[in-house]
């Protein structure tokens, strides 16, 4: 061997050595990133169930010799896993921010001292920083049970010290000196009506622990999650309640006891809790499902909903119980929708049929014109033949042979044709029949779903509490009275009404005192308009009227005649007169102008109405 090959041999078993070494090198490599990856794969487990799916594999594929393309499969699927793991991490966080964030708000809105006060605001800073870490969790919350405790204790502390001048705030009383204004709570703004004295020879003074029980409770239920505390029915008004009867109450000319007429009578019944009302929900709810007739792919989400409001609910949890609800209600609109689809499949199917029938009757009278046309042929052949047998005939007895011989055929062509088309007209009519049957049938069918969409589509314009037309109602009015004054001319007036202070009288007595107010204004306001003019509920406690055919001046009249209808409204509360009012903005049409510029000229009226005082009529 020559030197050269010497030194090339050497040199290729070096490289062998090295190719070895490197080779055992990787593997060792290769087995450490294989057991790092099962131990990170097995510690990462627990956190999300598609993410722990994705490791299983990540360890089954790194058991497998070929690695390679089970993890080039499995990567992206990894990563998105994980990105989605972490998006609902996020949102879980801030979901426990806000929760967090409106517990320690409602503690707050509660006004506890000082030193509570302040612990809570600075609380409330660090929330967002602390909720955002799962491990801090179990502090915070304990922090703000304790919190939630010295507020309420505090309150309590409040309720059963009572302060003398505080109860002759809320109550007056036999021995208080009557309220004035100046003594009164702040809640009222500049604008409110005067507080003026409350005569309370009847109303007893009740214990300010039960006047302030509905508000502990409702406070201590919103965060019955932390700390429940047992409920207390108790049928007073809450604080904030009683102070704003006194702000709504003006009471120039009442009566000092207004026993007055039953139906404007406010519910007693207090607000209640909750818990007091949970099972009654609860109720509701599985009534509600149980009426919906839920598309068969929607059942199981119907029977998991249904488990969930079995197992009690807390009012926490009705938040996404609802949203869950409302989604099954748009499925079954929605399988409404397909059915009323499929009844027009079905419709056109059977107009279909009722065409091929056309055509079968078409082709059957084609058919019988042929067979008129072979018969009145067979006819003239059968005379023919007569005519050639008379000729033909030599002496009587062969002409009289074959005369008969010729008539017997005449006859029982006509009676075959007579057959032919006794049948024949039997299977028109039948077909006739059937027809009549199925266009009757149709009929009927388009009849009831027109009258059913009717009736849907006229409950869909009413709004149910006040039973005046909704927006949806004012909408297709105001669309119809406005073509007929472009098209008639005349006078055309809009106004906006909306009741005064109205969030006191659901602050003050409760929203069921609240909706009955909205139910008997709506009434008081109908009843007082011509049959020509048009009210709808707009929304919350605002009303809007149509008027046509008016002058400005006229609309102005009538607005006032309704505003004086509803301070006169005898609306009473145990025993005590309440006054409820409303302020109006009206405007008349423009040529020229579109709805929504004349809503708005007649909602900036309103707007004038409130700022001047309340309880009046603003033109624009
Ligand atoms: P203003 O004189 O400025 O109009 O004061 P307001 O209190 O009447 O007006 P605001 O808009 O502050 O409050 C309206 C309230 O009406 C708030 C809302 O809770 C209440 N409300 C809206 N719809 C209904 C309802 O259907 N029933 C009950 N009970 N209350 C309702
Ligand atoms: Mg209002
Ligand atoms: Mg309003």
């Amino acid at each position: 061997m020559t030197d050269d090959a010497q030194r090339w041999k050497s040199k290729y078993l070096e490289s062998l050595e090295q190719q070895e070494k490197l080779e055992r090198r990787w593997d060792a490599r290769l087995d450490l990133l294989r057991r790092g990856l099962v131990r990170s794969s097995l510690a990462a487990e627990g956190s999300d169930k598609s993410v722990d799916q994705c490791m299983q594999e990540l360890r089954d594929i790194l058991r497998r010799d070929d690695i390679d393309a089970g993890l080039s499969g499995l990567i992206p699927r990894l990563e998105k896993a994980v990105l989605d793991s972490e998006k609902r991490r996020q949102d879980r966080v801030e979901q426990n921010i806000s929760g967090v964030t409106s517990l320690t708000d409602q503690l707050l809105a509660l006004e506890p001292p000082r030193e509570v006060r302040k612990a809570l605001k600075q609380f409330a800073k660090r929330i967002e920083e602390r909720a955002s870490q799962p491990r801090e969790l179990p502090a915070l919350l304990s922090e703000l049970s304790s919190l939630q405790q010295q507020a309420l204790a505090a309150l309590d502390d409040e309720a059963t010290q009572a302060r003398p001048g505080f109860l002759q705030r809320l109550f007056g009383g036999k021995d208080a000196a009557p309220v004035s204004s100046a003594d009164s709570e702040p809640a009222t703004a500049d604008d409110a009506p005067p507080v003026v004295p409350v005569p309370n020879a009847v109303a007893q003074p009740e214990p300010l622990a039960q006047a302030v029980e509905p508000m502990l409770k409702a406070s201590s239920e919103a965060a019955a999650v932390v700390a429940p505390v047992t409920p207390n029915p108790a049928p007073t008004p809450s604080l904030a309640a009683v102070t704003s009867i006194v702000a709504v109450t003006p009471v120039s000319a009442m009566p000092a006891q207004a026993s007055g007429d039953p139906a404007y009578a406010l519910p007693e019944i207090p607000e209640p809790g909750y818990s007091a009302v949970g099972p009654h929900i609860g109720d509701s709810l599985m009534g509600l499902l149980d009426e919906l007739d839920l598309p068969e792919r929607h059942r199981p989400q119907g029977e998991v909903l249904r488990q969930r409001v079995q197992g009690g609910l807390n009012w926490y949890e009705l938040v996404s119980v609802l949203d869950d609800l409302a989604v099954l209600v748009l499925a079954v609109t929605d399988s409404g929708q397909r059915e009323f689809a499929s009844y027009l499949k079905q419709l056109n199917e059977r107009l279909a049929s009722f065409l091929s029938t056309l055509s079968e009757a078409h082709e059957g009278y084609s058919e019988s014109a042929e067979s008129a046309r072979t018969f009145n042929q067979e006819l003239r052949d059968q005379v023919s033949g007569l005519q050639a047998s008379v000729q033909d005939a030599v002496d009587l007895p062969t002409l009289k042979q074959s005369l008969e011989a010729r008539l017997d055929g005449l006859l029982s062509t006509v009676s075959e044709h007579q057959k032919q088309r006794d049948g024949h007209e039997e299977a028109v009519a039948q077909r006739l029949q059937s027809l009549t049957q199925k266009v009757a049938d149709m009929e009927q069918e388009a009849q009831s779903f027109r009258d059913h969409l009717e009736e849907q589509r006229q409950k869909a314009l009413i709004d149910p509490l006040t039973g005046l037309p909704n927006r949806a109602g004012w909408s297709e009015r105001l669309e119809l009275e406005m073509a007929r004054w472009k098209r008639y001319g005349g006078e055309l007036l809009l106004a906006v009404l909306d009741i005064d202070h109205f969030k006191r009288i659901n602050d003050g007595y409760g929203h069921l005192a609240g909706d009955k107010v909205l139910k008997i204004i709506a009434g008081e306001l109908a009843k007082r308009l011509r049959k020509t003019d048009f009210i709808a509920r707009f929304g919350g406690e605002e009303f809007v009227l149509l008027i046509p055919s008016t002058p400005l001046e006229g609309g102005h009249q009538l607005l006032q005649t309704l505003l004086d209808g509803v301070e006169q409204c005898p609306f009473h509360f145990r025993g005590e007169r309440v006054t409820i009012t409303l302020s109006a903005g009206l405007t008349a049409f423009a040529s020229g102008e579109d709805s929504d510029k004349v809503f708005e000229r007649a909602d900036q009226a309103l707007y004038r109405a409130k700022s001047g005082g309340r309880n009046r009529v603003e033109l624009n």
